[in-house]
């Protein structure tokens, strides 16, 4: 997610990156009976079986939502903030609200790999401030405990920054710290690193800083890392070259390990290549190019994950026809 303004819409609500019209077409066949089948696709090969193309919907008016504004926009995998991000006091999760939200994901067939929440914006893990960082420790723990309460079993953040005032490694051991506390204090939901385009002092914009932290991080079985395309191409990985996504693949086997990346986040960039800003495009609409996701789209690697859009979306192309469009370029 880019902590920039995004859109041209102005939002009702800050906490929600989307207003979650949607209205497109459910991508409903290989999913289970209940989900409706994409209108007018009758019985006709469902495009990209494997792949969970979705996207970051809004929590407005109760999280529950969220999963029927996925359904709505034709998304198989979505994610969602857990909480205002105005705030590090946020009322506690309402259980009957979780009650809700767990029996809305079963009624529509979304099962918890294909769910990735998204953690408050105002964490920071490796703050060189001692009071920011406890305060984050604990956002943490909370967060993975709404996971928990919500039937989920992954969590995504923003590893952190270091504000300029430490070094890159310090802010890194701290990020280990932080997750280390959080793993004590809850017992299953998986930390899921995003990386990052660079911008200012924040970390985790080289593979290698993320492992770096999973190698710190004593259960290694509950790290993860999600790749958000933009911020790769921002930091430096050249997506838009032919086979970059490959390339890009095959560098993050070999410094993370492929069987750590739980999730994309499908992002077009504003920015140009190694710009280091964190500006999210309409995909096709940005520097890295259409091309480049059509090999998202069919990199076997992506199977099975959920891919998951964050762009701003324009009139007539916002998160339903992106998706759409996303499934027309699968080739099986
Ligand atoms: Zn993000
Ligand atoms: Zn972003």
């Amino acid at each position: 997610m880019s902590t920039k303004k995004r859109g041209q819409r102005k939002r009702k609500v800050e906490d929600d990156t989307r207003e979650g019209k949607g209205g497109g077409p459910a991508h409903g066949e290989g999913l289970k009976e209940k989900v409706p089948p994409r209108k007018g696709q009758g019985k006709r090969k469902m495009r990209g079986k494997a792949k969970y193309i979705g996207a970051h919907v809004s929590i407005s008016g109760g999280i529950w939502k969220a999963v029927k504004d996925s359904v709505d926009i034709g998304g198989r995998s979505f994610a969602m903030f857990l909480g205002s991000q105005r705030s590090w006091q946020r009322p506690p999760l309402d259980s009957k609200a979780a009650e809700k939200f767990r029996e809305a994901c079963a009624e529509h067939g979304f099962e918890p790999t294909y769910i990735l929440p998204h953690g408050s914006y105002l964490m920071n893990c490796g703050s060189p401030k001692q009071d920011i960082f406890e305060k984050s420790q604990a956002m943490l723990v909370d967060e993975l405990n709404r996971c928990s309460a919500l039937g989920l079993n992954q969590f995504n953040l923003h590893p952190g920054s270091s504000l300029g005032s430490i070094t890159t490694e310090q802010c890194l051991e701290k990020i280990a710290q932080a997750i280390n506390h959080a793993h004590q204090q809850t017992s299953s939901v998986i930390t899921v690193l995003e990386n990052m385009s660079g911008q200012g002092s924040t970390v985790g914009g080289q593979f290698s800083e993320l492992r770096t932290i999973i190698d710190r991080v004593r259960d290694q079985s509950r790290v993860g890392v999600c790749l958000d395309t933009c911020h790769a191409f921002a930091a430096g990985y050249d997506l838009s070259a032919k086979g970059g996504v490959k390339s890009m693949l095959d560098e993050f086997d070999q410094v993370v390990g492929l069987h750590y990346l739980r999730a994309i986040h499908l992002n077009d960039s504003k920015g140009k290549l190694g710009c280091h800003l964190d500006r999210h495009e309409d995909i096709g609409h940005g520097k890295i190019g259409l091309s480049a996701f059509r090999d998202v789209v069919n990199e076997p690697r992506l199977d099975n994950i959920p891919l998951i859009l964050e762009t701003p979306g324009r009139p007539g192309f916002e998160y339903a026809e992106q998706i759409a469009l996303l499934y027309s370029l699968c080739e099986n």
